[in-house]
């Protein structure tokens, strides 16, 4: 046990956030939990962990389902591969380790959306095994307490950070260790602001001493997020509206949208549009009114999607690039998972 160790697991007696996955024996619960965790903040977490366990409550019930009620339950906690990984590892565990999450690190990694963050998340809480974890807390709180003036999203900034985690781990006790320090990277050292006063590791902290902790952990410059352009056809037919299925892989893999596509170079939104609907779906169709004009951030790009009500004139739609391709009636849209801005224009059809 070293100082750094003693006095993050001392706080955590007393401070421990109380989340409904925690105090949980079922290692599915933490798999589900630290899977809904990567990249989102825990209060946004917790209504969907709930309602997950409410209509999964167990790794063979997630594996029985289909994967269109898997990614409506998930619909709206965005980065959908989560989803999508998290459903096919559990098909994975009944079938090949009789619906028991296996123990060992190294079939725990091949498991589909299980990096290394995640193994040691689960086998130090779910299985109690000495093993170090990082995550964007975890990784801010080393970054701080150790000055690590490296970037802490460089492999060689990782690197020194894994070691830190591994090197004060205290044995026998590393699920508190690991989630003592994700709830005071939560609570106390948070990205901007730290409240250092309130801190266990004040005393040990050399960012905190030299007055450095925003500026820890150092990052690679993020690259300006580029801006685009894309068009949406409302296409309806006897009272029916016209949805594609994206390909199972790539950004919102699975999910349901109204057919479009980018604005070319000196191209008008009614080009766009007329174009997009001939290449990806081999139809004619005569741009209407404008719909809406709605705005999007994603990880790596902004939109501005502009939607029209269209008319087919010529040809039947087939799914050239989508999945799959299907007509809905305005009161069914909501069983089909869907990605932020085509559930703006789903519900306002509705
Ligand atoms: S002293 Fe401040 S910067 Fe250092 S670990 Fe604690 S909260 Fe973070």
């Amino acid at each position: 046990m070293t100082q750094f160790s003693d006095k993050i697991l001392t706080w955590y007696t007393r401070h421990a956030r109380q989340l409904p996955w925690r105090g949980h024996p079922d290692p599915y619960a933490v798999w589900v939990s630290e899977i809904m965790l990567q990249q989102t903040r825990v209060e946004a977490v917790i209504p969907y962990y709930e309602r997950w366990m409410d209509r999964f409550p167990s790794v063979h019930a997630l594996a029985a389902a289909s994967e269109q009620d898997v990614l409506l339950l998930w619909e709206g906690l965005g980065y959908y591969s989560r989803a999508r990984n998290l459903y096919k590892a559990a098909r994975i565990v009944v079938d090949q380790y009789g619906g028991e999450l296996p123990r060992d690190l190294a079939p725990l990694r091949k498991l589909p959306g299980i990096g290394r963050y995640t193994v040691g998340a689960i086998a130090s809480i779910a299985f109690g095994l000495d093993v170090a974890t990082l995550d964007g807390n975890l990784r801010r709180v080393f970054a701080r307490v150790f000055n690590v003036a490296v970037p802490a999203d460089a492999p060689a900034g990782e690197k020194i950070l894994w070691a830190l985690a591994e090197r004060h781990l205290p044995k026998g006790q590393a699920g508190d260790y690991n989630q003592a320090l994700m709830d005071l990277g939560a609570t106390i050292c948070l990205p901007r602001r730290p409240t250092c006063l309130l801190c266990p590791l004040r005393g040990l902290c050399k960012a905190r001493a030299l007055g450095l902790q925003e500026q820890r952990p150092v990052l690679k410059p993020k690259a300006e997020v580029p801006h685009y352009t894309v068009t949406a056809a409302v296409l309806q037919r006897d009272g029916k509206i016209l949805l594609a299925k994206r390909p199972s892989k790539g950004l919102l893999g699975g999910m349901w949208e109204f057919p479009g596509g980018k604005v070319e170079k000196g191209e008008s939104l009614e080009a766009c549009l007329a174009r997009e609907i001939r290449e990806e779906l081999d139809a004619g169709i005569r741009v209407g009114e404008p719909f809406g004009v709605y705005r999007h951030t994603y990880t790596h790009f902004r939109i501005t999607l502009h939607a029209f009500r269209c008319e087919l004139i010529d040809g039947e739609p087939k799914p050239l690039e989508a999945a799959e391709l299907t007509w809905v009636l305005p009161a069914e849209l909501g069983d089909y998972p869907m990605g932020k801005v085509d559930r703006l224009i789903a519900e306002r059809l509705q």
